[in-house]
């Protein structure tokens, strides 16, 4: 392997990590988790080594800076995008339009922002008092978020809340008495177009298309199944993509969601289309059937292959042949490990070979397996999600370096997990494929627009 790409890959997998750890503390998507499963793109694209054993993982990792959490919580509630992380600026000015933001942390109670902010215990009683829209506050959260604007004296003269993403608690006191009104703040979506060109990973590429990284791991995501992101990639490989940008009060507020896509992967082109059946949002094939598969391809974000699927592997351990009935993804210690498919973890222990494991049985008589973790997140008998961390990259049990061995067995086979045909879900039919098909058809001329104009462009 080249040194630039173990570089890349360093780089990527602690990127991975970091997200990984920095979004745990924020939520728990299972499908986010997945996400950066794939965002390991940049080492696919040096040839992998898969017998490299002796390869320290232990060495100086390159740290990608990524926005703490107190700006991404200002600039996805606070539409103007200004980042007023020092309260005092905003006291010290008397402009009506200035407000003192305040962010709710841990177990602080809107008593406690009111004493903070040196507003009565009266003010707060007039307004708790007010009606149904203000008992929302007997329930903040932490990284909920205020703002307030002060009369001269110091005392509240509104005080504004984000109920949710479009609207607004407004309180506003003339001094005796307070009321309050709910705000709609005017959401725009527009749709946007762009394309690229791989080079050296797709992240690179996403970037010179003007994504972010969000809409760089949606795309991923989108073929992630059929496209093995940190293995199948190859410079030269192209997306178009057709995605959302929302607006807010003027200002970009997020990304949304993608439209269609188109990825030309080694000349294989795949693509998908967006359509809503009932109340969900899928993506489906232009032939109706969905994107999604029942498993994922690799279970976690791995740097590079150390061992792969082989009946007559010699053991380094061992010193002598044993099938390696896996795939062993080294990663550093503490990656998350992801259930590869809903199912219900059969067993969950350490044992003096196998080190701390996990095995879930999924429907249509698949097991997976998951050797060697540093620690275990589930219990046995418990139900897991596809994406839901099950446990941590480590070495124990009978492991040279922290690696994941994971196995898939269908019908009692073991089968390579990288080439293994995954069953797909339900494909569209009837009312619901020609829906599609009518819906697709826009898009798709898009999609292929995108395309011929790319060729053109291109030297
Ligand atoms: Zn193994």
């Amino acid at each position: 392997m080249s040194t630039h790409g173990v570089k890349i890959t360093r780089v990527f997998s602690s990127l991975a990590g970091r997200i990984l750890h920095y979004r745990g503390q924020l939520t728990r998507t299972r499908l986010y988790l997945f996400t950066v499963t794939l965002i390991v793109f940049g080492l696919a694209l040096g040839g992998l080594d898969s017998h490299t054993e002796d390869e320290t993982i232990t060495g100086k990792v390159m740290l990608l800076s990524l926005p703490n959490r107190h700006d991404s919580g200002l600039s996805r509630i606070d539409g103007s995008l200004e980042t007023t992380g020092d309260n005092s600026v905003a006291s010290i000015s008397a402009e009506f339009d200035q407000w003192d933001r305040v962010t709710v942390t841990a177990g602080q109670s809107l008593d406690a922002i009111f004493r903070q902010q040196g507003f009565s215990a009266a003010s707060l009683q007039q307004v708790m008092a007010l009606n149904k829209e203000t008992s929302q506050l007997r329930k903040i959260r932490p990284g909920d978020q205020f703002a307030f604007q002060r009369y001269t004296d110091g005392s509240l003269r509104r005080m504004r809340y984000a109920l949710d993403e479009t609207h607004y608690l407004l309180i506003e006191h003339n001094g005796r008495q307070a009321y309050a009104s709910i705000e709609t703040r005017e959401i725009f979506t527009e749709a946007r177009e762009t394309s690229g060109t791989i080079t050296s990973s797709l992240f690179l590429a996403g970037k010179q298309a003007g994504l972010s990284d969000n809409m760089v791991m949606k795309l991923a995501n989108l073929f992630g199944w059929d496209i093995d992101f940190v293995l199948d990639i190859r410079a030269g490989d192209r997306f178009f993509l057709i995605y959302e940008k929302i607006y807010r009060d003027g200002n970009f507020l997020r990304d949304g969601e993608i439209i269609g896509a188109t990825f030309i992967n080694r000349d294989e082109k795949f693509q998908a289309v967006r359509f809503h059946t009932g109340d969900m949002t899928q993506y489906f094939a232009p032939n109706g059937h969905t994107m999604h598969k029942s498993f994922l391809r690799a279970p976690l974000s791995f740097s590079y292959i150390s061992s792969n699927f082989n009946p007559k592997r010699f053991h380094p351990i061992l010193k002598r042949v044993k099938a390696h009935k896996g795939i062993d993804y080294r990663a550093p210690r503490g990656t998350p490990v992801l259930a590869a498919g809903e199912g219900r973890v059969i067993r969950s222990a350490y044992s003096k070979n196998n080190g701390h494991h996990v095995i879930i049985q999924h429907a249509n008589n698949v097991v997976t397996k998951y050797l060697h973790f540093t620690n275990r997140k589930v219990k046995q008998g418990q139900r897991v999600e596809q994406g839901e961390v099950i446990g941590y990259v480590g070495s124990t049990g009978l492991a040279e370096a922290p690696h994941l061995h994971y196995e898939f067995i269908l019908n009692g086979v073991h089968r390579n997990p990288r080439t293994v045909d995954l069953p797909a879900a339900e494909p569209l039919d009837g009312t619901r494929l020609s829906d599609f098909h009518q819906a697709a058809a826009p898009v798709l001329t898009r999609l292929s627009h995108l395309e011929a104009a790319s060729m053109y462009a291109s030297p």
